[in-house]
């Protein structure tokens, strides 16, 4: 019998192992990327760089291109049972078609919990879908900003801010979260809006999406 691939992974060190996990080829599909996210992407190197997860993310590219993608995940969300759903660990929602296809996902499928950061807020095309996702009670939305992108003329209702911090010596952006590139995630910090995953602190008491919860509850 054909074995059938599922769309979904699950989990990951910083995920914790609960969090249901879809993912595409990241820069590609990440029209609203800036210098500075495209050269410290994490989903650009590591372990994203080895043969078997670019193929698996040639094939989720694929899939997400086909008509059926967005019938085929709400059922396998269904079927799984799935709680908490990370939309794009790598990736982004690359034109509005297909983040209609999430948008109809979110609605069909409102006993999960769906949360995902994006760049696409700098698509004019994609926001009005961005915003439709942002109001729905089972999603979670954060815009990504970094110094180069600056903030978004506006922030639409159920919408966070989550900065990249790639410098040291950067000022610091009104946003709901910090993300810190790894270089600088060894210092000691007071400010309670770095995600805990990053700083010694959290780390320490192991940290990670599962139970820290701040983005997706
Ligand atoms: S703040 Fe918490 S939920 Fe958000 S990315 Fe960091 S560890 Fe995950």
């Amino acid at each position: 019998m054909a074995t059938v691939r599922s769309l979904l992974a699950q989990g990951n060190g910083k995920l914790g192992s609960a969090i249901h996990t879809w993912s595409l080829p990241a820069i590609t599909t990440c029209p609203g990327r800036s210098a500075a996210c495209e050269g410290v992407c994490y989903a650009a190197r590591g372990r994203f760089a080895l043969g078997a997860v670019r193929e698996r993310l040639a094939w989720n590219h694929a899939q997400s291109l086909r008509g059926d993608f967005a019938d085929r995940m709400a059922r396998e969300i269904r079927r799984k049972g799935c709680l908490v759903v990370r939309v794009h660990v790598g990736g982004d929602f690359y034109d509005r078609g297909y983040a209609e296809k999430w948008l109809a996902v979110m609605r069909h499928s409102p006993k999960a919990r769906f949360y995902f950061y994006t760049r696409s807020w700098r698509v004019p095309e994609v926001v009005p879908v961005l915003e439709e996702m942002a109001a729905l009670r089972c999603c979670r939305a954060w815009y990504s900003t970094d110094a180069e992108t600056g903030l978004p003329d506006h922030v639409p209702p159920g919408v966070r801010l989550a900065h990249l911090r790639v410098a040291a010596d950067e000022q610091p952006a009104p946003a709901d979260l910090e993300f810190r590139v790894r270089r600088l995630r060894a210092a000691r910090t007071p400010l309670s809006v770095v995600c805990p995953h990053e700083t010694p602190e959290g780390r320490a008491r192991d940290a990670n999406c599962g139970n820290c919860g701040r983005c997706w509850r």
